[in-house]
C-alpha cells in the first residue's frame, strides 16, 4: 500500500514508540491477557489541526480502507480483545499488528499447548467479531490520556501492574511478598505510571500542522 507521504506520516516498527511497545515487556501483559494490539502500519494525518487521536488512522492491508484509530477505543468495547489483530469491519480481515518480544517469547514456549488449536481460536474469534463493530461510534470517544485524564490512567495502568507482578507474579514464583518489596513496588509503579500517561498524553494529544492564512 501507497501513501501519501506529503499528508501522511507514515508510523511502523522504527518509530520510537512502536518500539516501546515492541521492548517493554511488561507490555505483553497488556498484548496477551488484555488483548491489546498496536497495528504494524498507522498514519498520523499532518494537515488537520486537531490532537493527534482525532488524525490517526489505521490502514487495512486487505481493502485498503483508512480507519479512524478510534474505532478500536475502549468506549467501543473494541480496545482490548483483539488477540488475533486489528479486526477490519470492511472486509472481515484482520490488520497485522506487532508483537511484543515477551509475548513472542511466551508464545513460542506455551506453543505445544496452543498450536494445534490456533485454526478453531482463530474461526471462534473471528466470528465474534462483526457483532462488536455493530455500533461503533467515532464522534464522542474521550480521548483517555487528554486533560487531566492521563494521570488517572496512567496510575491506574501503575496499579494493574503492581498487582500483577508484585503480588501476582511474586506469589506464583514462590516469592516472599514484605512490606519492603510492595513498598518498593508502590513507588516504582507509581513513577512507570505516571510516565507511561504523560508520554501517551504528548503522542495522542499533539496537534497537526496549524492552517496558515495567505498573507
Ligand atoms: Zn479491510
Amino acid at each position: 500500500m501507497k501513501f501519501d507521504k506529503q499528508k501522511y506520516k507514515v508510523y511502523t516498527w522504527k518509530n520510537w514508540a512502536m518500539l516501546h511497545w515492541i521492548l517493554n515487556p511488561a507490555l505483553a501483559i497488556n498484548e496477551l491477557i488484555l488483548g491489546q494490539r498496536v497495528p504494524k502500519i498507522s498514519l498520523e494525518d499532518k494537515t488537520i489541526d486537531k490532537p493527534r487521536i482525532e488524525r490517526s488512522f489505521v490502514p487495512c492491508p486487505h481493502c485498503e480502507t483508512l480507519h479512524d484509530s478510534r474505532t478500536w477505543a475502549t468506549k467501543n468495547g473494541t480496545a482490548s480483545k483483539n488477540w488475533f489483530g486489528l479486526y477490519c469491519r470492511n472486509c472481515g480481515n484482520t490488520i497485522p499488528c506487532l508483537t511484543n518480544w515477551m509475548s513472542f517469547l511466551i508464545l513460542a514456549l506455551t506453543s505445544p499447548i496452543w498450536y494445534w488449536f490456533r485454526k478453531s481460536l482463530r474461526a471462534k474469534w473471528l466470528a465474534k467479531q462483526p457483532e462488536r463493530y455493530e455500533n461503533i461510534d467515532i464522534a464522542h470517544v474521550p480521548n483517555p490520556f487528554g486533560e487531566k485524564n492521563w494521570i488517572k490512567a496512567g496510575l491506574s495502568w501503575g496499579a494493574f501492574m503492581f498487582i500483577f507482578m508484585d503480588i501476582g507474579f511474586r506469589s506464583f514464583q514462590g516469592k516472599e511478598i514484605t512490606g519492603r518489596s510492595l513498598l518498593v513496588g508502590i513507588v516504582l509503579w507509581t513513577i512507570s505510571g505516571l510516565m507511561f500517561g504523560y508520554v501517551m498524553k504528548l503522542l495522542t494529544n499533539r496537534k497537526g500542522r496549524k492552517k496558515t492564512s495567505a498573507v
